[in-house]
């Protein structure tokens, strides 16, 4: 069942339970995200009594198109977690189904390069698609009904991407969304698919474990973890923004269970286990991100890139620079009139002015796949009451996002943008394309951080997997190094930028591990017994 706060005086009444609802369970699951869920409907299955708490709400038909309440209600910090020097921001969400409620769809797995590079570098086998990752890749693939765009639902956004690249003989091709085929395009991916085509894991993995008998707890935020052949999770409720709360909430819980699973994204989730005292020095460290950035062009036509599904196209040819396997790859962004106004790199009059031509605006992303230089200069910290987080691009991340936004520039010029708004802070003026146009300066602007603007929606590998402690947070199999029965099932264990967007990845890998997991329950619940 999902005990959503509307249920709490009901169950209170029955069950006898005070401000504290303390229960023992098989396992808690920490975050019901790309991971959480994954591992809940896992364990479920396979018999183990399954508590999953959630720090956001449960949103029963209330999507809507108001987009300040939405990014307020379904985001962490509204849609704006800051690095300490304020110079990244962080999109995730906060709301049962996590980051997948939100999120944009696509829906890709590594190439080998990547997978070989987990392999060698971290002894983490197996990932290849060709390996005995590929049948996980395939299982997540039919819940989530993975399918092509169709060509009718590609939207004006993308194929400024599609007829751009295909000008300059680059290799625009067409991407894989999760709708099971019933998308109708209306664009609202970000605020929560309100006809729930988008097959967010509220909708999948969320329905498998209540049905298997798993406990669901939204509105609780786990505060810490104590360790023992029994462990305890202690967490709190945690009202919605903008809903009432309703009389006779539950305001604690304590889940005592053997084992663990912590699925709490890449931020939260080393916070978390660092608030806790568990884990080694990489927890936290080596934070990936995909740091993004964008080119606001203009067109004279309307785009309204918030219009059908944000993703359908994707140009990769920057994937290998110089054969290193770090590079970028090139999408759009679907933003609304918010997020647009928010991104907008221009000041006073001229950001107005540019706005209110925002249909004819089209967001083109530059991600660029980080750690080039070995390791990040990312890093999640619990320090003085606060989860930290500190990023700065190294210089090979940094050339290689100058060298994605420069081909990024003469795709949206070849498509026929008439100007393009850039992401430097030094520019103040929209910079108007002509046939002549040449964007060979963009590769000698600064590579410091802080003179363009970088967002994400990527954040992973803050508890990263290898098959040494002196490489990693936790084994292979994802259990942390020195504490028995602590799991990360999330984006956390990733120890590489992906070259590809990470939904996919989170949930096969989750599955993978559960599954193992699930498989050893008598040996793991023994030892608390
Ligand atoms: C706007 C947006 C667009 C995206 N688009 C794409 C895309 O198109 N394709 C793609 O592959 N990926 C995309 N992603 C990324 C993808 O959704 C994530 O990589 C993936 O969901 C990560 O899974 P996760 O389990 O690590 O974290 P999440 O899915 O973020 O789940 C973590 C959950 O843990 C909860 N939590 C955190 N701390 C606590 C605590 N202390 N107690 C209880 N609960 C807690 C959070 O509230 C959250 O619900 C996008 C993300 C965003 C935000
Ligand atoms: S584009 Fe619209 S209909 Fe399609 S999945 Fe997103 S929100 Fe749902």
């Amino acid at each position: 069942m999902i005990y959503t706060p509307d249920t709490h005086r009901r169950l209170r009444a029955e069950q006898g339970i005070g401000d504290l609802w303390e229960l023992e369970a098989d396992v808690c699951i920490i975050g019901s995200g790309a991971g959480g869920a994954v591992a809940a409907a896992e364990l479920s299955r396979a018999g183990w009594k399954v508590v999953l708490i959630e720090e956001g709400s449960h949103f029963i038909g209330q999507f809507n198109n108001d987009e300040f309440a939405m990014q307020v209600r379904l985001y962490r910090d509204a849609g704006w977690v800051l690095s300490e020097n304020q110079t990244l921001s962080i999109l995730q969400g906060r709301t049962l189904g996590g980051s997948t409620t939100v999120n944009w769809q696509t829906s890709l797995y590594p190439p080998d390069y990547v997978t070989n590079e987990w392999r060698d570098r971290f002894g983490l086998s197996g990932y290849g698609r060709d390996e005995a990752s590929g049948e996980f890749v395939e299982e997540v693939h039919q819940r989530l009904g993975v399918r092509l765009v169709p060509d009718h639902l590609v939207n004006r956004n993308n194929r400024i991407l599609l007829e751009g690249g295909r000008r300059l003989g680059l290799h625009p091709h067409r991407l894989r969304n999760n709708n099971a085929g019933k998308c109708v395009g209306l664009g609202r991916c970000g605020l929560g698919c309100p006809i729930n085509a988008k097959q967010s894991t509220f909708l999948t993995w969320i329905p498998d474990a209540v049905q298997a008998g798993a406990i669901v707890a939204p509105n609780m935020r786990a505060e810490s973890i104590e360790d023992g052949d029994v462990k305890t999770v202690h967490a709190v409720f945690t009202p919605d923004p903008f809903a009432e709360t309703p009389p006779g909430v539950i305001q604690e819980m304590r889940i005592h269970a053997p084992v663990v699973v912590v699925s709490a994204g890449a931020l939260e989730g080393p916070a978390l286990l660092q608030r806790s005292g568990l884990g080694n020095d990489w927890v936290g460290r080596n934070l990936k991100v995909h740091p993004t950035s964008q080119i606001l062009a203009r067109f004279d036509y309307e785009v309204d890139m918030w219009h059908g599904p944000p993703q359908s196209i994707m140009i990769e040819d920057g994937h290998n620079q110089e054969g290193t396997g770090y590079g970028f790859w090139l999408e759009v962004s679907p933003l609304r009139p918010s997020l647009t106004a928010a991104a907008m790199p221009l000041l006073g009059d001229r950001a107005i002015e540019e706005l209110r031509d925002y249909r004819k605006l089209s967001a083109g992303i530059c991600l660029v796949r980080d750690g080039a230089d070995g390791e990040t200069a990312g890093r999640v910290s619990w320090s003085g009451g606060k989860r930290k987080i500190e990023y700065t691009m190294t210089p090979t991340d940094a050339r290689n996002m100058l060298r994605g936004l420069k081909m990024l520039a003469e795709v949206q010029a070849a498509a026929g943008a008439k100007e393009l708004i850039f992401p430097f802070f030094d520019m103040e003026e929209p910079l108007p394309v002509t046939p002549e146009s040449n964007f060979d300066w963009i590769l000698s602007k600064s590579t410091a951080t802080n003179t363009f603007g970088v967002f994400s929606a990527h954040p992973h590998g803050s508890i990263q997997a290898a098959d040494n402690s002196a490489r990693g947070a936790i084994n292979p199999d994802f259990e942390l190094y020195g504490h028995r029965n602590i799991f990360v099932m999330d984006a956390c264990w990733i120890p590489t930028g992906l070259s590809v967007n990470p939904q996919i990845t989170t949930m096969s890998a989750a599955l993978r591990a559960a599954r193992k997991l699930a498989s050893q329950k008598g040996e793991r619940l023994l030892d608390s017994a």
